[in-house]
């Protein structure tokens, strides 16, 4: 009773109900009308009470009710309290053959009963046909048991019967299409649950701190990683701290940035911005953060807060600031006393009194501070590379190819080597010139460098369609197939080259090709161990 009216007052819904509580229910409706039926008889005709049939189908009431609350129906399959309404339809059926003529309408008491059972959503199709047969068996019968059934008799009572199916198919439907909703329903609940447990795993997974506020500036959500970067964020000593209280510079000032400007106020006031970079906390814990910042929307279109994402660039900074001063040292540290060195021994060649003995040294020297510079150059050019400014201009790779020739014939002639060049035409370019002379000045002295005296190196750049092409042939050492795809990674050398003893650092090749691409085109290798190589440069030819 207290259910029922928790019920009806809506304090609990049916389906919230165990098993038990819900057949009892089920059933209620019918019993206290047939106590109401007990009423009426009483007013209308009290002697309807002595009736055995009358008496039966009370009690039978009684019985059912008292077995809805007795059957340990949590036990029993799920269906089982689907025979309650079929024993409902005997007992209404013999309260109808009993009491029909005081009371009319009593048929339409099958409504309870073919309402729970085509309502159930059990096999719906075959419930509907149960509940249209059972209404009609419960007119009929007492027909033939009272041997009034006749064609004209039989047919006045169908109404009853029709009206029971045409309720339990409404039902049925309306159960069904219930269903499905509810099918809908749980299938988005579950979907969004996925989502969540998606959402939360990726969050937890990335390297990236996330913290979400509301549109008051409340956190709705942190991840760990966003939890570990805000702890290094606050003041030594704090296990908490607000917002202007929280250790954030901006990189390489020592002012705590004005609260104002904080990424989080800024973002919470609505303001868009990506790749900021900030430091969190201080000393040797302090945390180097690129900060991006995001507002998203609710479902109805209104703003719902901000999103920011911190990642941690401590290393990559640190890594970066490595490399200037790497570059910064090498510039001063090594290129000074190489310029030095090579002025000198140049000096020194061109000095009279020197015995040819002591000039062939000097040439040595200069030759290898020479190459030294050289690699240095290279070190200090893949150290910055990316981070130079590129200037293209028109040029003529033909006339570039001609000048290199000219500055390497002293090289190729003290080795011996014939230096054939065919750059007659015009090959017009549009380059970057110190990018063009480094590759050209490389493949040419890598021509020399690894073949062998009284070897020929012979350069050709000419036009093939829309290319501009320049080729570096000798017949050097060459490269083995193994080694062929490596030579354009930095600091790859091919083992022939390690073998011979032949200097180098690996890094000409690569930083070649970079240029090459850079400028839309490509350098490529075409080499046989023992036999020679042949570098390709193709480069986007200028159309005038
Ligand atoms: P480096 O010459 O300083 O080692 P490079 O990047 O210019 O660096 O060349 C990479 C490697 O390619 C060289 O070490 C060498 O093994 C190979 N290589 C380059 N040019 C030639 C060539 N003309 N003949 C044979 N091997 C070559």
């Amino acid at each position: 009773m207290e259910q029922l009216l928790d019920i009806l007052l809506g304090q609990v819904r049916f389906h919230e109900l165990g098993p038990r509580a819900r057949v009892v229910l089920n059933q209620l409706p019918l019993n206290l009308t047939m106590l109401l039926v007990c009423v009426i008889a009483e007013v209308v005709r009290s002697d309807e009470f002595t009736e055995a049939g009358f008496l039966a189908s009370q009690a039978g009431a009684l019985l059912i009710l008292a077995a809805c609350a007795a059957v340990p129906w949590k036990r029993l399959p799920p269906w089982s309290h689907l025979v309650i309404p079929v024993l409902d339809f005997y007992v209404i059926g013999l309260l109808r053959f009993t009491s029909g003529d005081i009371l009319s309408g009593l048929g339409l008491l099958a409504a309870f009963p073919i309402i729970w059972l085509t309502g159930s959503g059990y096999r719906p199709r075959l419930m509907v046909a149960f509940g249209g047969v059972a209404s009609l068996l419960m007119v009929w019968v007492p027909h033939f048991a009272n041997r009034t059934a006749a064609p004209s008799t039989l047919a006045a009572e169908f109404l009853t019967p029709f009206m029971m199916l045409a309720i339990g198919m409404v039902t049925a439907v309306m159960a069904q299409s219930a269903k499905a909703q509810q099918r809908r329903v749980q299938e988005l609940l579950d979907g969004s649950e996925t989502r969540g447990h998606l959402l939360d795993t990726i969050l937890e997974t990335v390297d990236v701190g996330v913290v979400v506020f509301d549109r008051e500036g409340e956190v709705l959500l942190m991840n760990a990683q966003q939890r570990e970067l805000h702890a290094t964020a606050l003041p030594p000593d704090a296990d908490r701290a607000h917002e202007p209280d929280l250790l954030v510079y901006r990189d390489g000032s020592q002012q705590p940035v004005p609260t104002h400007e904080r990424p989080a106020r800024r973002a919470i006031a609505g303001e868009t911005f990506s790749h900021e970079v900030y430091r969190l906390g201080k000393g040797p814990k302090a945390r180097i953060v690129s900060v991006s910042a995001r507002e998203f929307l609710e479902a109805n279109g209104s703003r719902g807060g901000a999103v920011l994402a911190f990642s941690d660039v401590t290393e990559v900074v640190a890594a970066v600031r490595a490399r200037e001063t790497f570059v910064a040292a090498m510039s001063h540290e090594f290129r000074t006393p190489l310029t030095s060195l090579i002025g000198y021994a140049e000096l020194l060649q061109d000095d009279p009194s020197l015995s040819p003995a002591a000039r062939s040294d000097t040439q040595v020297m200069a030759r290898n501070a020479r190459h030294l510079s050289r690699m240095v150059d290279d070190i200090l050019t893949a150290a910055t590379s990316g981070a130079t400014e590129d200037f293209r201009v028109p040029l003529d790779l033909a006339r570039l190819v001609r000048e290199q020739a000219v500055a390497s014939a002293p090289q190729a002639a003290g080795r011996c080597i014939t230096l054939e060049v065919d750059a007659d035409g015009q090959v017009p370019i549009l380059a970057d010139r110190t990018g063009v002379v480094r590759i050209i000045d490389n493949l040419v002295s890598n021509a020399l460098k690894y073949s062998d005296d009284g070897g020929k190196v012979r350069l050709e750049a000419r036009r093939e369609g829309t290319w501009a092409v320049l080729s570096v042939e000798d017949d050097g050492i060459g490269i083995g197939a193994e080694d062929l795809e490596r030579v354009f990674k930095r600091f790859q050398r091919s083992s022939t080259a390690v073998r011979s003893g032949i200097p180098g650092t690996g890094l000409g090749l690569a930083l070649a090709q970079e240029v090459a691409e850079q400028h839309g085109g490509e350098l490529s290798v075409a080499s046989e161990l023992g036999v020679g190589s042949v570098f390709t440069l193709r480069l986007p030819l200028r159309q005038d």
